[in-house]
């Protein structure tokens, strides 16, 4: 992926000001603590937790991710199968469980990609200052 752009941000884990440094701690999505972040960019010092409820607007992207992909499944097996409802449940519902983690940290990275812009010169500079 091209760096520089936001989805070498978003799919490749990095931070989005500066594409160095790393946004979640683990690079894997299927590890145990798929969750945690770094707090900080230790490449330019980003802040990552930017205040309170920030990543409360990443229930959206998740959201709009989830029925995305619902809508596509369906599709993709109306097309195969014919309708069956409780395939389409069971199997969406499996769907959605294994992609979790992916979406998670997808729909994060993507939230956080709105609201910062990509800067070259950032990485390896004095971290910003946070009130
Ligand atoms: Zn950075």
């Amino acid at each position: 992926m091209l760096k520089g752009t936001k989805l070498y941000s978003i799919f490749g884990n990095k931070c989005p000001r500066c594409h160095e440094g790393d946004f979640f701690e683990k690079s894997n999505p299927y590890t145990k603590d798929f969750d945690k972040m770094n707090h900080y960019c230790n490449s330019c010092g980003e802040n990552f937790e930017r205040e309170t409820g920030f990543y409360y607007g990443a229930m959206y992207v998740s959201y709009a991710f989830t029925v995305a992909l619902g809508v596509a499944w369906f599709l993709f097996l109306y097309i195969l199968f014919g309708f069956d409802a409780l395939t389409f449940l069971i199997s969406y519902s499996v769907l959605l469980i294994v992609l979790l983690p992916w979406i998670f940290r997808t729909s994060r990275l993507i939230w956080i990609n709105f609201f910062t812009k990509y800067k070259k010169e950032a990485a390896g500079t004095e971290p910003r200052k946070v009130a």
